[in-house]
């Protein structure tokens, strides 16, 4: 339930449960270990844990003495919970499971995790504790334009919501015009989607002529996918409402692991679920406080698949000092990709962010992009092929070439690199209903 006793914080920061966003760093350590320890018992079933902690010293959850022994205990990776398909990691009779989900494959093969009913309750309470601490309430009505199925993101926000009291709507992605009308029709004032499906709605909306006067939208959630602030503050200009970036992994339940709040300045990872670390993926040594590098998360909350010192390959850094919303679980940057999505294009690392990051920051650009890297004899040629913004025609050919002499320019001056740049009618490049595919390697796998 959630906590509106009086506060000594402003009134729009709401608590979901005060005690526990709240709680001093003393007691929020107290409890990772005594979590910790519980999930190493856990952990100490599955005959993946059995094997991989074996040569450790740690029989049990007490051989744990303090968070600092956490590194003690090996790295999990993707390539372990493959090899460990499918019940490795599974701790708990399975007559005791009552769900599944698998990761979308965002870089290969699914993986699978395993829920009890504890399992699903726990999750389902920081879902709602995220969806609370963006200012939504039980009055909302929230609609999950979001794959619904084995990617967890469609049933974590599904259950989040019904827990807030919010009237869910199970649209699921896809068809814009079934989207509005559902919007208009039960006063839909919450959108949950990825970032390139709500850019997609604002494009498809301004194509229907849908007045933005018949709809009562205040908030989104946008994520399973990395975005830059320029495409959030896009959004939000665009279709008028609050964007709040929402993280999460299956293999950590899915959504619900880190969420904005209403201060909208790096993302609360709930930290009496989750131990987060900071890695240089390289030495696998912790960065320093504030640095980028890769997370590294162990689950405190599930019972039935407990996964630890996961490598999410995702790259981040803490945000330092306490943020003005009260809550004491720490901050994460905005995640920028991942450190296996980087590109060698001649010899030069890019990141597909960086490109985002140029692209959706010009007004001369719309709502979509693609990035596309090939092989052009010995050499790496990339080409970056852009909608056109709202206010150019595509039979101006000289304003078009100044367009795309501009998004060249300012491309190179970021990343080192002349890129190719292309310019398409809006529309032209593909949408893609769940993660947007941003990158096309064309190059032979080879090389
Ligand atoms: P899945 O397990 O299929 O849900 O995919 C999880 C992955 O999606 C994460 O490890 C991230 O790489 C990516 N992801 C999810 N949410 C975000 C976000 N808000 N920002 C950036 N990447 C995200
Ligand atoms: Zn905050």
């Amino acid at each position: 339930m959630p906590d509106t006793s009086s506060s000594p914080k402003p009134p729009s920061f709401q608590y979901w449960n005060r005690a526990m966003e709240t709680m001093n760093r003393a007691e929020l350590e107290a409890w990772q270990l005594s979590r910790l320890q519980k999930t190493l018992d856990y952990s100490l079933r599955t005959p993946f844990y059995k094997e991989r902690l074996s040569g450790t010293g740690i029989k049990s959850g007490n051989d744990i003495r303090s968070l600092d022994d956490l590194k003690k205990i090996p790295f999990t990776t993707k390539h372990d919970l493959r090899d460990g398909f499918p019940y490795g990691f599974l701790s708990i009779p399975l007559e005791d499971v009552v769900r599944l989900h698998a990761s979308s494959g965002t870089t290969g093969t699914p993986t699978t995790i395993y829920f009890s009913a504890e399992d699903i309750k726990r999750w389902t309470g920081f879902v709602a504790r995220s969806i609370f601490a963006t200012g939504c309430n039980k009055t909302d009505v929230f609609q999950n334009m979001i794959t619904y199925g084995l990617f967890t993101g469609g049933l974590g926000f599904h259950s989040g919501g019904e827990e807030v009291g919010m009237l869910v709507i199970p649209s699921g992605p896809g068809n814009t015009t079934r989207q509005f009308r559902l919007m208009q029709d039960f006063g839909t004032t919450v959108l949950h989607a990825t970032p390139s499906f709500l850019l997609h709605v604002e494009s498809k909306m301004r194509e229907e002529g849908i007045a933005r006067e018949s709809l009562r939208l205040r908030k989104a959630f946008a994520g399973a996918e990395p975005y830059s602030e320029d495409t959030r503050l896009r959004i939000e200009k665009l279709l008028n409402i609050d964007v709040y970036n929402s993280y999460g992994l299956s293999e950590m339940n899915g959504p619900g692991v880190a969420f904005e709040c209403q201060c909208k300045n790096g993302l609360h990872i709930w930290e009496d679920g989750y131990i987060a670390e900071i890695i240089n993926p390289e030495t696998l040594e912790p960065v320093r406080e504030g640095e980028t590098g890769e997370l590294v998360l162990t689950i405190l909350c599930r019972e039935a698949t407990p996964i630890l010192r996961y490598r999410t390959r995702d790259l981040t850094g803490f945000i330092p000092g306490p943020c003005a919303c009260g809550r004491t679980h720490r901050r994460l940057r905005r995640i920028t990709g991942r450190s296996d999505d980087m590109l060698i294009i001649n010899g030069v690392n890019v990141f597909p962010s960086q490109i985002e990051e140029v692209v959706m920051a010009m007004h001369q650009v719309g709502n979509n992009y693609l990035i596309v890297v090939e092989k052009e004899g010995s050499l790496d040629r990339l080409t970056v092929k852009v909608e056109v913004g709202q206010d150019i025609f595509m039979d101006d050919s000289r304003l078009l070439n100044a367009v795309r002499d501009k998004i060249a320019k300012t491309l190179q001056a970021s990343i080192t690199i002349n890129p190719r740049v292309e310019l398409h009618e809006k529309g032209a490049l593909p949408v893609s209903e769940g993660k947007a595919v941003r990158v096309e390697d064309k190059r032979p796998k080879d090389v």
